[in-house]
């Protein structure tokens, strides 16, 4: 308040101003990173356009706890595009539901059977 009045405060008022500026505008560049990484892994999904659950029953691939998923594992078998979708389901950490054949449970020990549990901690 009182460095309104004075040269020294106008200064500092100048500084605070170019300080937020430049603030703002490294937040601007990390959030861009941020989405700019998102939207680069994802940005390939060409391959859902020959996903043969797409010709199905949805609900068969995300069954209620304990319910069956071998209706849902028995198309992925049979899926040109398994090995995509097994590929982004574990890229993108699917916790719900049946992707490239496998449930959660066993996309979790194939992580971990490849090191990539690790991999994901250590970026
Ligand atoms: S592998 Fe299974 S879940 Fe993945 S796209 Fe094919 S049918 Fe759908």
């Amino acid at each position: 308040m009182w460095g309104v009045f004075s040269p020294a405060g106008a200064d500092d008022q100048s500084h605070d101003v170019e300080l937020q500026t430049q603030i703002n505008e490294d937040n601007e560049q990390a959030l861009n990173t941020l989405l700019w990484g998102l939207f680069d892994n994802t940005s390939d999904v060409s391959w859902q356009h020959k996903a043969l659950c797409a010709q199905t029953d949805p609900e068969a691939f995300f069954p209620e706890k304990g319910g069956s998923t071998k209706d849902a594992k028995r198309v992925c078998a049979h899926c040109e595009v398994r090995d995509q979708c097994l590929a982004w389901a574990i890229e993108h950490d699917e916790r719900f539901g049946i992707w490239g054949g496998l449930s959660e449970r066993e996309r979790r020990k194939y992580k971990r059977d490849h090191g990539l549990t690790r991999m994901r901690e250590q970026a």
